[in-house]
């Protein structure tokens, strides 16, 4: 399988380091979630691996099977199989979600080795279905008056349709209702096996009630301070934070 490495990742805002050190690797087959208190960097780990042009990287790798990801454009992470939720427009006008979705899925393949019309309606109505969304809405605009748990659907579809090698998902419970929280849960546990990576970031343990992760890391002040399985996301729910900065001698 691959193998998404992250080394002594050290970023920047505005001249202000926010990661100070990030060693992380993810194999296929894994789902890792990142954990930590808000404005710990959780988002800047997730927007500076997409590339995101205002995060600077002063410091560090990161690794798609040995192939340095972060001297690729935006779309060449996507066709080297990486799917960061947020690297897809929030909306583009004119353009249906069922359009969208073909043209990033032949943007993936060879050229002359595009997907065929009659796979792609029959695998995009069989995802549709499975994540109980209104068929219509392959023929709305592109995130066009999506609602938020619609568009949360959407990008869940859109992993699904485009099965990248790893997904960075950042947040991607924020916002959702129990029912809709459950639809996006079914997809990635549905995507979830050796062809396929997970980093799920996320501030609450709930989504890992319905995502079980084989590896939790604790993000603190830039740098991923303590990692462990399930049950140290289990002990974050009921205990918080305090503990681990206590264990650690963190200062606030
Ligand atoms: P998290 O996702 O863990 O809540 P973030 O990565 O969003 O944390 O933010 C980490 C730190 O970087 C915070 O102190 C935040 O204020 C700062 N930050 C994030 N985005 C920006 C930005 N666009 N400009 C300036 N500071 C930012
Ligand atoms: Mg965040
Ligand atoms: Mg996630």
């Amino acid at each position: 399988g691959s193998t998404l490495e992250i080394k002594g990742l050290h970023v920047s805002i505005d001249d202000k380091e926010i990661l100070k050190g990030v060693d992380l690797t993810v194999n296929q087959g894994e789902i890792h979630a990142v954990m930590g208190p808000n404005g710990t960097g959780k988002s800047t780990l997730a927007q500076a691996i997409m590339g995101h042009p205002r995060y600077e990287i002063t410091q560090g790798e990161v690794y798609l099977d040995g192939e340095n990801v972060l001297e690729m454009e935006v779309d060449e992470r996507a066709q080297a199989g990486l799917f960061l939720a947020m690297q897809y427009p929030s909306e583009i006008s004119g353009v249906t979600n069922s359009d969208f979705l073909r043209s990033a899925m032949n943007a993936q393949r060879e050229e002359g080795n595009e997907i065929n019309l009659m796979q792609f309606i029959k695998k995009l109505d069989k995802n549709m279905e499975f994540l109980e969304m209104d068929l219509d809405m392959a023929q709305r605009y592109l995130n066009e008056g999506f609602s938020g748990g619609e568009k949360k659907r959407n990008e869940i579809l859109q992993l699904m349709m485009l099965e990248p090698k790893f997904a960075i998902l950042d947040e991607i419970d924020s916002g959702l209702d129990i029912d809709a929280l459950k639809v996006v849960s079914k997809g990635i546990n549905k995507l979830r096996g050796e062809d396929f990576g997970c980093l799920m970031i996320t501030h609450y343990q709930r989504l890992l009630n319905y995502i079980t992760p084989d590896f939790v890391h604790v993000m603190m002040n830039g740098r991923i301070v303590k990692s462990g399985g399930k049950e140290l996301a289990e002990r974050l729910e009921a205990e918080g934070y305090e503990w681990i900065k206590e264990e650690l001698n963190i200062e606030d």
